[in-house]
């Protein structure tokens, strides 16, 4: 088994999690086990071992999970975007539509400095509005966003067409 299979076979399917009718998408039995764990973070620092990444960007909260190891990974420097309201200093925002309402996500104002080349990092597409968002912070920002990578995507939603024409990889496809 390949370890994207491994991996694919590892996340855990939750029904009515956080309301009914969402089928949660649970990682933590990939990040609990340490070979899993290894082979995800490999999965992305091998497709940028050499793309010259000086910041990887990653989404609040489980977007940090992978993140970070890959950006100790690749010897590039940690973006943190979180939810407004949670960064000490002055940020750029975004808001973006949820199912029902808006949300909104913030990043440091010089979190990114014009003409980075920059990885963006979350756990899961789903519709793609957060990733969007986050990356059009970092476009705001000046950043070159390379790619954006997720663990898994949920293809039926359709997040890649909202993301376009950026780079995209997904490691797991549902
Ligand atoms: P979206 O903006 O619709 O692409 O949603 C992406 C964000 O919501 C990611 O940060 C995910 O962690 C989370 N998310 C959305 N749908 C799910 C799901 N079915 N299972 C787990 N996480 C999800």
């Amino acid at each position: 088994m390949s370890s994207i299979e491994a991996i694919k076979k590892a996340v855990r399917d939750v029904p009515d999690f956080p309301k009914p009718g969402i089928l949660f998408k649970d990682i933590t039995p990939v990040l609990g086990d340490p070979a899993l764990f290894r082979a995800a973070v490999d999965i992305f620092v091998s497709r940028h071992a050499k793309a010259g990444i000086q910041k990887v960007a990653c989404i609040d909260a489980r977007g940090f999970l992978f993140g970070s190891a890959v950006a100790y990974a690749l010897k590039a420097g940690l973006v943190p975007i979180r939810k407004k309201g949670k960064l000490p200093y002055q940020t750029l925002s975004q808001a973006y539509a949820l199912e029902y309402g808006t949300a909104e996500i913030a990043m440091h104002i010089d979190a990114v400095k014009p003409g980075e080349k920059v990885l963006l990092i979350d756990d899961l597409l789903a519709t793609g509005g957060t990733a969007q968002a986050a990356a059009m912070l970092l476009e705001k920002a000046g950043a070159t966003v390379v790619e954006i990578d997720f663990l898994i995507e949920l293809a039926f939603l359709k997040g890649r067409d909202k993301l376009a024409p950026r780079p995209i990889f997904a490691a797991v496809v549902y």
